[in-house]
């Protein structure tokens, strides 16, 4: 047989590293329907990254609809030919202005501005230097443009200095410093003063991917950026994904207005694809004009995070450092961790397990993400299951 299959999947599933989808039966949000297999079934979900609770918002589904009955569904053409509609044109002004940004450029996903951004502005005559703990799409856009590739420790601001102190040694064109802005699978966010300032040293250019940070930190809810004051002059390219905090779908990529032209006409991700839907368009503008009045929300988000890491604290979990709505539980054996996961379920409460090759091997854990959408008395009949199942484990 040319190809055979089996003998991986069999090995995923004998290191229980095996995955599959559960069906939804209901909209996004922190009760949703499933059935997996024993007919439907209502779940307490600590799973999505809809942060702020928008994935389901009234308001925004009353503007993709409106929209959609202006200018349809399919918006017919990629953005260059005859896709770009004046909602695309307005979201992409609006996300430049809450960005602090002279311009943004809108991608169809963000694994696709990722490599978009990276493989427009390097090539093999460059280096990129990349956080160990960085989003698969960033690693990825990386080994894809064919530049240097430099992976430095996690946060380990010596390590990258030693690094972009070597490739200032060696004739590199460019050099592009690529983190996450809060790091998707621990929460804990980057060290981005520090990175920043060791890029004007070294000459090089910060890139930052906030698919975590947007909706949830700074003022107005601009992301991580906003949160550091870090001007487009000290992190020239701002990636952020829309489909997360800000609850619609589709990312962008937002810097200098030259950034901006550039990426037009040299992304191949942003060239070579149709754009979104201009309805898809709409409703994210809309959605940013919720979260720019969210404040409210994100302080009740933040009592949550607090109430979570003390209630974790107290029942001797091992919690990571985090100050985000993403607060993952250390377990360390996969095996376990699909144990406590499928007990979680079995009690109506849905969290996911994070195995490798997502985390490194004897790091899995549950990565429990909270939401404005939540109320107190949820986290806390997740942490009296949590209790409950942690003691059984012990005693058994
Ligand atoms: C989810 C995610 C992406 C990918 O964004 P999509 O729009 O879902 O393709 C990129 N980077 C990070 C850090 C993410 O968490």
């Amino acid at each position: 047989m040319p190809f055979d299959l089996s003998t991986d999947l069999t090995q995923r599933k004998q290191e229980n590293l095996f995955r599959e989808n559960q069906i939804a039966l209901s909209a996004q949000g922190p009760r949703m329907v499933f059935d997996l297999g024993h007919g439907k079934k209502e779940y307490l979900t600590f799973c999505s990254n809809d942060y702020l609770g928008l994935a389901n918002h009234p308001d925004i589904k009353a503007a993709f609809q409106n929209a959609a009955n202006e200018f349809g569904v399919g918006s017919g053409a990629a953005h260059l030919v005859n896709g770009h509609s004046y909602h695309h044109q307005k979201l992409e002004e609006d996300i430049a202005q809450w960005t602090g940004r002279e311009a943004a450029l809108l991608f169809s996903t963000g694994y696709m501005a990722n490599i978009g951004a990276i493989n427009a502005l390097l090539n093999k005559e460059d280096a990129i230097f990349q956080d160990k703990w960085n989003h698969a799409s960033l690693l990825d856009g990386g080994l894809l443009c064919g530049a240097r590739f430099q992976r430095y420790l996690h946060s380990d601001m010596a390590n990258l200095e030693t690094r972009l102190s070597r490739a200032n040694e060696k004739q590199t064109r460019r050099k592009l410093i690529v983190t996450d802005g809060v790091f998707s699978m621990d929460g804990d966010t980057a060290k981005l003063k520090d990175i920043t300032a060791l890029a004007k040293q070294y000459d090089a250019w910060t890139m930052v991917d906030d698919a975590h940070g947007l909706g949830v930190l700074g003022k107005t809810g601009a992301g991580i950026c906003e949160a550091l004051n870090l001007s487009q002059q000290e992190v020239p390219v701002l990636m952020g994904t829309l489909g997360k905090g800000v609850g619609t779908a589709g990312a962008f990529v937002a810097g200098s207005k030259e950034l901006i032209q550039y990426l037009t006409n040299f992304a191949r991700p942003y060239i070579y694809t149709t754009a979104m839907p201009a309805a898809l368009a709409a409703a994210t503008s809309v959605s940013i004009g919720i979260i720019k009045n969210a404040s409210e929300q994100r302080e009740h988000l933040q009592n949550l995070i607090k109430q979570f890491r003390q209630g974790a604290a107290d029942i001797g979990l091992t919690l990571m450092d985090s100050a985000t709505a993403i607060q993952p539980v250390l377990i360390g054996d996969a095996q376990d961790t699909l144990n406590i996961s499928q007990q979680l379920k079995a009690r109506g409460i849905m969290v996911t397990a994070i195995r490798p090759p997502t985390v490194p091997v004897g790091t899995s854990r549950l990565r429990i993400t909270l939401s404005a959408s939540h109320d107190s008395q949820m986290v806390n009949q997740l942490l009296d299951a949590l209790n409950d199942i942690i003691k059984t484990e012990k005693q058994s």
